[in-house]
This record gives C-alpha cells, structure tokens and sequence, in this order.
C-alpha cells in the first residue's frame, strides 16, 4: 500500500493550549505512521465516519475515538483512521454525538463498529488502569450506544 507519511509537524512545548487531537504521543513503542496504516487496514481502507476510501486524495488522519482533552489515552485501542475533513469538523465532539451526526448526513458511519471500539478500549483501561476521564467517558458513550441502538423509534 502507498503510505503516505503524514508530515504533521507538531511543534512541541504548546502542551494543554492547543486542540492537537491529532498528536502523536508514542507509549507503545511503534511509531505514529504504523499505527495509523495498522488502523486503516483494519477498517478496510475507508474512513471510520464517513465511510470514504482513501486515497492520495482523502488522507488518513488519527482521531481519538475519546479526545485527547477530554483525558483519552494516546493508545491504539483509542485510534481510529478518519478522513481530515471528519477529523476536523468532529473535533471534540463525543464519538456517539458524531456517529449520529455521520448517520443524518446519510454516511455508513457504524454504530456496532464505534461499540467494538469503545469494547476494546474499555478492557485496555482495566487491564492498564488509570485513565481516571476516560473510564466514566467511556462506559456514558456505551450506555448511550446501548440506548439508541438501530431502532430509535422504539420507546419503552
Ligand atoms: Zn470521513
């Protein structure tokens, strides 16, 4: 596959100012690209959101399924591959607020995907601890996920 690296310079030192979701910060020992090109072939070349393949076009960026500022660890189990355009009008939006925004614009952006995810995530803060934001963020958007479910009509 053509990887093209993300130059991405990020100057250092601008630490809590800036919305740098997209920062790598480097705790399992492979590096930002890798992780990034490991991501896109797990979601079979195409944006988590929007569902768009990538090309030299639409280039892949990593955005964290649980913002940066809002305590989401900087691990793999927290990364997903997303076009630029979705990573940026996302933003700090929770993930389960921009599934259902994806979902009006008529995008395949998937719901059990974005649970699988979370899944993976939450086991990876019990198994590693800490993470104190991220937990209690984690197990809201889950709960969320469990309530709408496909059939949101359905009112109990
Ligand atoms: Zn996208």
């Amino acid at each position: 596959m053509r990887a093209r690296p993300d130059p991405a310079p990020e100057p250092a030192g601008s630490r809590g100012s800036a919305p740098d979701d997209r920062r790598p910060a480097l705790t399992d020992g492979r590096g930002h690209a890798e992780r990034l090109r490991d991501a896109v072939v797990r979601q079979g070349g195409r944006c988590f959101w929007c569902g768009r393949p990538f090309s030299d076009l639409v280039a892949p960026t990593t955005d964290h399924v649980v913002p940066r500022v809002k305590g989401g660890p900087s691990w793999p189990e927290n990364e997903v591959a997303a076009c630029r355009r979705c990573n940026a009008e996302r933003g700090h939006t929770t993930p389960v607020d921009w599934l259902e925004e994806c979902v009006r614009r008529g995008w395949p952006a998937d719901p059990s995907a974005l649970d699988a995810t979370l899944a993976t995530l939450e086991t990876a803060i019990v198994r590693r601890g800490g993470q104190r934001r991220a937990r209690p963020y984690v197990h809201s958007q889950r709960r969320r996920l469990s309530r709408s479910g496909p059939g949101q009509e359905r009112s109990t």
